[in-house]
């Protein structure tokens, strides 16, 4: 039973990163699982991103006012920016995951994350040049 409450809550918190868009706070975590869990403790936030981020669910970005940020390393966003006019379009899926998955293993790297972004010129600039 207790396995399960705490099942349920990881799922909670890890749902709330992945659907906070960007990065979120631990604090910001706190309140809204509050409304879900009355009885959870901000010990237990903690504890469950440390969890996350030691798997590499989740990655942790130190803020300059000292605050820390947690967004989704497995939904993140690779884009393709037009360098014409600076459109971006968001990849519909992440071409890294196998490449992580590999170096992982030869390496024996622990991969918390990674940015990727392809820059080239969009398909209504390459007809504006050709006016
Ligand atoms: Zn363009
Ligand atoms: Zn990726």
């Amino acid at each position: 039973m207790e396995k399960l409450k705490t099942t349920k809550q990881r799922q909670a918190i890890l749902a709330l990163i992945e659907r906070s868009g960007g990065a979120v706070s631990a604090e910001e975590l706190y309140e809204k699982m509050k409304s879900e869990f009355p009885k959870i403790a901000v010990s237990t936030i903690y504890r469950n991103l440390e969890r996350f981020e030691e798997t590499g669910l989740i990655v942790r970005e130190n803020l300059s006012d000292g605050r820390l940020r947690f967004s989704p390393a497995a939904h993140h966003e690779h884009y393709l920016i037009c360098t014409g006019c600076g459109r971006k379009i968001a990849l519909s899926d992440c071409p890294l995951e196998e490449v992580e998955k590999t170096l992982s293993r030869q390496t024996g790297f622990l991969i918390s994350g990674h940015s990727l972004s392809l820059y080239g010129i969009c398909p209504q600039c390459q007809s504006r040049q050709k006016q």
